[in-house]
């Protein structure tokens, strides 16, 4: 597995395709060699996903006459070396699939670094009435699951009405959060003699007879 600080220097190099003068994308390697069954020694290798490239448009029909099959070649450079050689690919589609994309990856560390820092705060944010945390790991479908529903334990100890909307307003992809979560609320709601008026959701008294929000009959 390339590490992050490697994947975003590879991916922020800039090579470019001899043949039509594009930028080479970095993809992953796949995990084997199609042709010899060797590995590539590499994790990332640059690629030029130009459909235009007089490379892969002539491909074609070089591997037809060739081999009898259908394919055609995508210019590859090697991190480190020089000279690129062809790569066989069988569409048009493939290794688009593979492109490191540098923004992504520096997306996809903030949301980890986030993760770290809101676990490490778990164990002091009820002495520290600091719902954040918590809430954060509840709404990060990225985050892992242990620690997503002892989040959910906590909110119900942290008891702040505050944290319901947020989650109300969340598309949950889990259904054990989903599940942790709301049975927070519930617990939250209880403790503090509220409830959540059925038809406009505002947060009001458990004994409400009238929605002070919404003016409507409560049953
Ligand atoms: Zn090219
Ligand atoms: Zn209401």
């Amino acid at each position: 597995m390339l590490t992050y600080d490697a994947s975003i220097k590879y991916a922020e190099e800039k090579h470019y395709c001899p043949h039509c003068k594009q930028l080479l994308s970095c993809c992953e390697t796949p995990p084997f060699h199609i042709g010899d069954g060797l590995g590539w020694g590499c994790d990332v290798m640059f690629i030029c996903l130009n459909d235009e490239c007089h490379v892969f448009v002539k491909g074609w029909e070089h591997i037809d006459v060739e081999y009898g099959h259908s394919g055609s070649y995508r210019y590859m450079l090697l991190p480190g070396e020089k000279k690129g050689g062809m790569l066989m690919v069988g569409n048009a589609d493939a290794f688009t699939g593979s492109i490191i994309d540098p923004e992504a990856l520096k997306k996809q560390n903030i949301r980890y670094q986030n993760e770290k820092k809101a676990l490490a705060q778990l164990d002091s944010c009820v002495e520290e009435k600091n719902v954040a945390p918590a809430l954060l790991l509840v709404k990060d479908e990225a985050a892992g699951l242990p620690g997503r529903l002892r989040a959910c334990e906590l909110l119900i100890e942290l008891n702040d009405l505050s944290c319901i909307d947020p989650i109300r307003n969340h598309i949950f992809k889990k259904n054990d959060v989903e599940r942790s979560a709301n049975m927070a609320i519930k617990e939250i709601l209880k403790a503090q003699y509220k409830k959540e008026c059925p038809y406009c959701a505002e947060i009001i008294k458990q004994q409400a007879k009238v929605c002070m929000h919404c003016n409507k009959e409560l049953s």
